[in-house]
């Protein structure tokens, strides 16, 4: 990437800054209205979370297995499973009530008794309706972002690293005692968009989220989701789109009906720390001072 291609702006960069908020916002109250969001959250509810024994179990029988589910659920999901397809085996639990012997006739307890084998199907067993999804990954190139966005964040005291296997998540923030953040990493297999726009996302915890803010479970949903716009406004300055990922990303963490509230509520914040990053790369790093 040339060095130009960032020059500075700065009339039209709070604007524009402005505009990607707005943006955001409009997106998710479209995803939110749209009625697609509730049913991908009604797919979901509907899938099982497995022990650590079945998953082994599944992995052991269905190596390339993704969604798991037993014959009537897929029926109420409008798939079947095809003809001669041979069931996953897993144990589920036989819980009886228990007689109680206090007599008090409310009080009958539920106790596991044992394990049965059932049968559950992979989705690549069935054929039917497809399953609503929303977006889970970004395609694309990152326009010479990440190397700006690294650059900022070893000036801000924040080294980038990348690193495979993050056990499900795509990148993460590390604070050190003193609740310093000290280090960012980023999963390298991702595209180069998405990896700058997760590189974008904690550099957003780094500059706004002491340590125990953004470990903490309570709060965690509005730290969320104030990371996330900071990438979603930071790389729509640069003309790259996230809003797939983006919105729905956002709404998963904020349950819904809160996050256009929540998104007011921390526009000052997000547009901050937004403006510091894209100041910086078109001040710094564009001029290479
Ligand atoms: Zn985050």
């Amino acid at each position: 990437m040339a060095r130009t291609k960032f020059a500075p702006n700065p009339e039209v960069a709070k604007q524009k800054q402005a505009d990607a908020l707005t943006k955001l916002e409009l997106g998710i109250q479209e995803l939110l209205e749209s009625g697609d969001w509730q049913k991908y959250l009604r797919t979901q509810s509907r899938f099982h979370n497995y022990s650590f024994n079945n998953c082994m179990l599944i992995m052991a029988q269905c190596p390339h297995a993704t969604r798991v589910a037993g014959f009537h659920t897929w029926k109420s999901m409008n798939r079947r499973v095809r003809k001669g397809e041979k069931g996953i085996r897993i144990l589920a639990p036989i819980i009886r009530k228990l007689d109680d012997e206090i007599g008090d006739p409310d009080a009958s307890t539920r106790a596991l008794v044992g394990f049965r084998t059932v049968s559950v199907f992979d989705i690549s067993q069935t054929e039917g309706e497809d399953l609503p999804e929303v977006e889970t990954s970004l395609a694309g190139g990152d326009a010479g972002l990440w190397e700006a966005l690294e650059l900022f964040s070893i000036d801000n005291g924040v080294p980038v690293y990348l690193e495979a296997s993050l056990s499900g998540a795509r990148g993460y923030c590390q604070y050190d005692d003193t609740g310093k953040p000290i280090k960012i990493a980023v999963d390298p297999t991702l595209s180069a968009l998405h990896k700058a726009k997760t590189l974008a996302h904690e550099i957003g915890h780094s500059l706004l989220h002491s340590c125990t803010e953004y470990l903490g479970h309570s709060t965690r949903s509005e730290k969320e989701l104030e990371a996330e716009s900071v990438a979603f406004v930071v790389l729509d300055h640069f003309g790259l789109d996230t809003s797939n990922y983006s919105f729905s990303y956002i709404c998963s963490w904020q349950q819904g009906k809160d996050a256009i509230a929540n998104l007011k509520a921390s526009g000052q914040r997000i547009q901050q720390a937004a403006s510091q990053i894209i100041d910086w790369v078109e001040g710094s790093f564009a001029t290479g001072a």
